[in-house]
């Protein structure tokens, strides 16, 4: 079964064609980053614009580079939930448009089951039942994988997700948009016991995350050291940060691999590309006994590939939408 999948919930435009869900003939990734740059964040109706001048350049050069036309193709996946509805819109009327005129089945994705099911493609031994933490731009989940396309949320954020705080923390010191991968760099030239920053446990739902008190405590740190004249060393602010957010990840997340006795842990999401939060795990799980699963970072930030490999075993349960298929900027996850 090849899929021909389209992700555009925020500022990627991105195309793919995958075979059988795990073998990725073509990934076309078309960012905006450089242009939001200017405004510090995603401007949601430039996000918009730039998806309808993009999308079918990104669609041609994916079935280009697997060598397939669309008569090849076996079904057409397409993210429609959550994201920016402006944004999904312009995926969601592509793949309608195409499915109408090629005849092909049409399967909405969630962008977080997309994110999840990246693990798929290059763990090729990768099945369900297993945990899975999910850190991206707008998501922190604890979640089990009990089966394809069917979740259990153990635990999610009460208020920032990882990466909002990864964002808003390196605009304070000053790293600009997106914040990540600035602060994965800087910390390397940071120390990460430099600055005591808190852990946030929330004692009535131990699975959930907090990290708005940790984004205060850094602020709070600058105006502080700027206000008493002392001088601040970025890296290690950077550095103490992102060990306080790895820190709780892993606790939280090796508490449920115990609690439940998964043998297998996964990590998605953008955020999952973070070089500590990666090294820690790895190392938790392997004192745990526990298999460490994670994709590629070009894997884990926004792409179709991973949308195509969801859209696979959706498909197999025999999931498919009609025509009138919507945007659903709120959409839950497991929901059809
Ligand atoms: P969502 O998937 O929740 O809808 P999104 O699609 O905007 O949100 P992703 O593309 O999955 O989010 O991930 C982007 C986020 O990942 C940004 O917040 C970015 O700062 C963060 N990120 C990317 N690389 C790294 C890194 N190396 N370390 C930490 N954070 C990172
Ligand atoms: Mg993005
Ligand atoms: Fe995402």
């Amino acid at each position: 079964i090849v899929i021909l999948a389209i992700e555009s919930s925020c500022d990627e435009t991105a195309a793919a064609v995958v075979k059988n869900g795990r073998e990725v003939l073509s990934n076309i990734i078309s960012s905006q980053i450089a242009l939001h740059t200017l405004y510090g964040g995603v401007v949601p109706e430039i996000a918009s614009r730039k998806h309808i001048e993009k999308i079918n350049q990104v669609i041609e050069e994916a079935l280009k580079q697997a060598n397939m036309t669309l008569d090849e193709i076996d079904a057409i996946g397409v993210t429609y939930g959550p994201g920016l509805v402006g944004a999904l819109l312009v995926g969601v009327a592509e793949a309608k448009a195409i499915a109408y005129a090629a005849k092909k089945p049409l399967i909405g994705v969630h962008h977080i089951e997309g994110h999840i099911s990246a693990n798929y493609i290059e763990n090729k031994d990768l099945e369900p039942p297993f945990a899975c933490l999910v850190v991206s731009g707008g998501h922190t989940h604890l979640v089990v994988v009990e089966d394809y396309g069917k979740y259990k949320i153990l635990g999610r954020t009460r208020d920032d997700a990882a990466g909002e705080a990864f964002d808003k923390v390196a605009r304070a010191i000053g790293l600009g948009y997106p914040g990540g991968p600035k602060i994965d760099k800087l910390s390397k030239e940071g120390n990460p016991e430099a600055i005591t920053f808190p852990r946030a446990h929330i004692a009535e739902s131990v699975y959930d995350f907090s990290f708005s008190g940790l984004k205060s405590a850094v602020l709070n740190y600058l105006n502080g050291a700027k206000m008493k004249g002392e001088e601040i060393v970025a890296a290690d602010v950077a550095a103490s940060f992102q060990k306080a957010v790895t820190d709780v990840l892993v606790e939280h997340a090796m508490m449920a691999v115990k609690e439940y006795g998964f043998d297998k842990l996964a990590i998605a999401g953008g955020v999952a590309s973070n070089s500590t939060l990666r090294r820690e795990m790895e190392l938790a799980c392997e004192k745990n006994n526990v298999k460490f699963y994670h994709p590629s970072p070009i894997l884990c930030t926004d792409n179709a590939a991973m949308i195509g490999a969801a859209a696979y075993y959706e498909y197999l349960a025999g999931t498919r939408h009609g025509l009138d298929l919507n945007a659903i900027p709120n959409l839950k996850l497991g929901e059809r």
